[in-house]
């Protein structure tokens, strides 16, 4: 390679890193495997030591001298007071043995103590105890500041918001740093993802993704539902600093202070030791109840800790990862299959997906027909062909994807996969819009398209129409009576019936059943719409919000965004905010919700429940300063839950001053006034009814 070519794949896949980093931490929606992403990352270091003036003529900021960042918009940032670093990984025996001779030249010891644990596939999470008592959690952002998720982590069932001062245990410290892991059980992710599928709704990928997601949602009423757990193994900032002297010891003392900690955590001696252990570890954790993707391996004394330090350290104002610990990943299970041939999938909106259809093969317990190539762009990469033997994976629970070609294996007469250029559903060019890899048909009135489009808003997390289901509406469609939603509300008896005599009963029902539809609820409609990104929990945030579906189709993004980027609508963010305002941008869209309205249905509104019952119902509250563990918004939305509205400046009127750190001259005003002032607190106790 030359150092021009050098610089070009550098700069090629720093871009590509950069946006898997993007999508994994931000959006923890991955998609390539991890073990893809390492191997890229891997080579982009490798690169960059190997041609070091390539790398640095490519340019400052590549992310293999970052963490990734997962800060989301939506949140109070929050320091941390040590660095969160990450792990470096390791893939084989050869990498860790070097691993260890590093510590044992730079330690002057031959055989040294490490703990091994098992790796948590889940989202990083830091806790901050302050005189016992849980008052922050944090994630682990760009690792000096990240996203303050208190509110949420509070709800997590099994979590202390006190530490418990046991004889079996150190002191409890004035100030202490956890760091531990959230994530869901398999049980968990089915059941939610059991509950998509009756919503209609798209699958969630993986439990790690769905935790990660689940973390950083602005509605805690949500997180609440899905049971999140936590494990916490790792130690940050410590004040007085001489608490434990060893990981072993801080494993202990975490279960001593009544913390959920690892159940299995071993301390060995020597590199061997530890590889056994990690083998071991491989074997028992198929019954593990969560997903692991590794062992994480320590130096097990907090001094030699101290002596190995950080990668990064010094030459950087920022630490990387620690030289005294990795993880071990283990390689993802495969198997090999002949891809017999790729069919086009036809979705809702129009997106062509294309599907392996492979030779069968038994691949984690369960037997494997068919696996996702996401897009034209994926195969393309990755050089798919008809009559290939590809590598299918699942990792935990991931739904199976192609991750590669074995091309040894690949016969002369297999030929470059050509993404169809048009729809194999109505023959219409397909097209692809700016920004995105996905490919469409353009065509509104695609059959395939329209039959998607009706069932789901007919399906039960829809208007719920009983008798319509897929075979019905596909018999609609193909006789022509359907064309668009409204249709199903001007179906003639006379032309159903030609459906054959014997049906005369079962269509009376069906036709009773689509008149009594019209009288749905307010959020099955929004949800029957069929909107980007908008599932039935958003459908009902929005129905509570706007009240019908013309206030709705109305709305401009400054209605659910604020001007710092803050969302006005409990559990809806930005993405959603602009995919429902792009989607009545189209006048097809508006004329959807006209012409139902024109044939005669009447969402119902939820009630304007004004809970009258609470100690700030009909009160005005005026928020000052920052507090303790409520955003603003979070607030704002409890407030109004409970009946009381939001001022922004005091008046005599004004009900409570709640007031946090840092309030200024509306606190002082208040105090002038006499208008009561309270805490966080105070505030909740109120909410609590006390
Ligand atoms: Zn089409």
């Amino acid at each position: 390679m030359t150092p021009t070519e050098a610089q070009d794949r550098i700069s090629q896949l720093r871009a590509e890193v950069a946006r898997h980093d993007e999508l994994y931490y931000r959006h923890a929606t991955p998609e390539m495997p991890d073990y893809d992403y390492d191997r890229l990352k891997r080579e982009l270091a490798d690169l960059e030591r190997e041609f070091p003036a390539a790398a640095l003529a490519a340019g400052e900021g590549s992310p293999t001298q970052s963490i990734g960042d997962d800060r989301a918009q939506g949140f109070v940032r929050a320091r941390h007071l040590m660095a969160m670093t990450t792990l470096e990984n390791t893939y084989d025996e050869a990498e860790l043995r070097e691993f260890d001779d590093r510590l044992v030249k730079l330690i002057g010891r031959p055989a040294l103590d490490y703990t091994v644990e098992p790796k948590i596939d889940g989202a990083s999470i830091s806790l901050t105890y302050e005189e016992g008592r849980l008052v922050r959690a944090v994630t682990r952002g760009d690792g000096e500041e990240g996203d303050d998720v208190t509110v949420n982590v509070r709800t997590i069932r099994g979590l202390p918001h006190r530490l418990k001062a046991s004889p079996e245990g150190p002191p409890v410290p004035e100030r202490v740093e956890i760091r531990g892991e959230i994530f869901l059980r398999f049980d968990e992710f089915n059941r939610i993802n059991q509950e998509q599928d009756d919503l209609g709704a798209e699958r969630y990928a993986n439990p790690r993704n769905l935790a990660a997601g689940t973390l950083k949602q602005l509605d805690s009423a949500l997180v609440a539902e899905r049971r999140l757990e936590v494990v916490l193994y790792g130690l940050g900032y410590c004040q007085p600093s001489t608490v434990v002297s060893s990981q072993a010891a801080w494993h202990q003392a975490i279960k001593a202070w009544g913390l959920p900690g690892l159940e299995r955590v071993t301390r060995v001696t020597g590199v061997d030791a530890v590889l056994a252990e990690i083998r071991k570890l491989d074997t028992e954790r198929a019954a593990f109840p969560y997903a692991t993707d590794g062992a994480v391996v320590k130096l097990d004394d907090f001094g030699q800790q101290r002596e190995a330090g950080y990668r990064g350290e010094g030459e950087r104002a920022r630490k990387l990862s620690p030289r005294w610990a990795c993880a071990y990943k283990f390689a993802p299970e495969r198997a090999e299959a002949r891809l017999n041939q790729i069919t086009i999938q036809v979705g809702r909106t129009g997106v062509l997906t294309p599907v392996a259809e492979l030779e069968p093969v038994q691949l984690a317990g369960t037997t494997v027909a068919r696996a996702t190539l996401h897009n034209r762009d994926e195969i393309a990469r990755k050089d798919i062909r008809v009559g290939d033997y590809v590598w299918v994976e699942k990792a935990g629970e991931i739904i199976p994807a192609v991750i590669g070609v074995n091309l040894a294996r690949r016969a002369p007469e297999c030929v470059p996969y050509s993404f169809p250029t048009h729809c194999p559903a109505c023959g219409t060019p397909a097209e692809q819009r700016e920004g995105e890899v996905a490919w469409r048909c353009p065509n509104d009135d695609c059959p395939v398209q329209v039959r998607r489009r009706v069932q789901h808003f007919a399906a039960k997390s829809g208007v719920d129409i009983d008798g319509l289901g897929e075979a019905m509406v596909d018999s609609l469609v193909a006789k022509g009576w359907v064309h668009r939603v409204p249709d199903i509300y001007r179906l003639r008896r006379d032309d159903l019936l030609t459906l054959g005599k014997s049906v005369a009963k079962s269509m009376d029902k069906l036709l009773a059943a689509i008149e009594a539809s019209k009288r749905a609820e307010l959020w099955r409609f929004i949800h029957g719409l069929g909107i980007t990104h908008v599932g039935a929990a958003a459908a009902k945030d929005l129905a509570a919000h706007f009240g019908g579906l013309e206030r709705l189709a109305e709305a401009k993004f400054t209605d659910f965004i604020g001007e710092k980027g803050e969302s006005l609508i409990p559990g809806i963010g930005e993405t959603m905010a602009l995919a429902i305002v792009t989607f009545f941008n189209e006048p097809r869209h508006r004329a959807l919700v006209s012409d139902l309205l024109a044939v005669g249905v009447q969402p119902v509104a939820p009630e304007k429940n004004k809970p009258t019952g609470t100690a700030l119902a009909g009160k005005t509250v005026v928020l000052t300063g920052t507090l303790p563990t409520l955003t603003r918004e979070e607030a704002t939305a409890r407030i109004e839950a409970a009946g009381g509205k939001v001022s922004s400046s005091v008046s005599k009127k004004t009900s409570y001053v709640l007031a946090g750190a840092e309030a200024g001259s509306k606190l002082d005003k208040a105090r002038t006034l006499g208008v009561t002032v309270i805490d966080e607190a105070a505030f909740l106790a109120l909410l609590a009814g006390g």
